[in-house]
């Protein structure tokens, strides 16, 4: 089975009303194959403008949320609500999430189990540190941020659920992984994925790159046959997104 390319863009704490308006407006004027599934992952203020105003072949996403539909949780945000107003993804596990904000494996499997269960689609993000690629524990890394989510939802869930490995030490710095050390990580994934849950849900599950992806080195990356998209943090806030959604072809 083909998996579909996708392409996720992740503003960050990135944005300003104006901003959203005319990047909506560059990216609705843009050219986007129908066969590149296209998400961009906003700030919760900006969520409904963006829905509103983006193009309906591209999707929205959170950047986060929370494990309950609503309560006394001060300053959180439910998956429910993601969706109400018109958010379709959520994006998890960030390296942002987990270590600026302390946010554990089975924290992020939680919300995954959540952001499911409430009808959203999730992004999940799986990354080594520099000092653990370096250790040699890549693997080990990525294999126990995913053992989290494997140990918590059922196999059919994987089809909502999109891999993005991103090394942290690729995430914002201008240090993208060559192509063949994202192929090496997203293979190991697969092969991971394989025996702890399905040959199926290997192969059909798509596993991203992020990490200082742009319109320059997506292309070589693009063609390895393990990389089924990327996830964009910097470059998904300029006009230059587009040509990573156009990395295909
Ligand atoms: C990200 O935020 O997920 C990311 C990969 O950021 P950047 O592309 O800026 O490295």
């Amino acid at each position: 089975m083909a998996r579909t390319f996708w392409v996720g863009g992740n503003w960050k704490m990135n944005g300003t009303v104006a901003a959203v308006k005319e990047l909506a407006a560059t990216f609705n004027a843009g050219t986007s194959p129908s066969d590149v599934e296209v998400v961009i992952g906003a700030p919760y203020v900006y969520i409904p403008l963006l829905a509103d105003s983006l193009r309906k072949d591209w999707a929205v996403a959170g950047e986060n949320c929370y494990i309950k539909a609503s309560g006394a949780y001060t300053g959180e945000i439910s998956p429910e609500m993601l969706k109400d107003v018109g958010a379709k993804w959520v994006i998890l596990g960030h390296s942002e999430r987990r270590n600026v904000l302390g946010e554990s494996d089975q924290f992020t499997a939680e919300k995954t189990v959540k952001a499911l269960q409430a009808g959203l689609k999730v992004v999940l993000c799986v990354g080594e540190l520099l000092e653990e690629r370096e250790a040699g524990t890549t693997q080990t890394v990525v294999n126990r941020q995913l053992d989290a989510v494997i140990k918590a939802v059922s196999e059919a869930d994987w089809a909502n659920i999109v891999i993005a490995y991103e090394p942290v030490w690729a995430i914002g710095t201008g240090k993208v992984a060559t192509p063949d050390q994202a192929q090496e990580v997203h293979a190991a994934i697969r092969e991971y994925l394989k025996n702890a849950v399905s040959p199926k849900v290997a192969e059909e599950t798509r596993i991203t790159y992020g990490g200082s992806v742009n319109a320059k080195n997506c292309k070589e990356t693009a063609q390895k046959p393990d990389v089924d998209g990327f996830l964009v943090g910097g470059a998904s806030l300029k006009p230059e997104f587009l040509e990573i959604v156009n990395a295909t072809n």
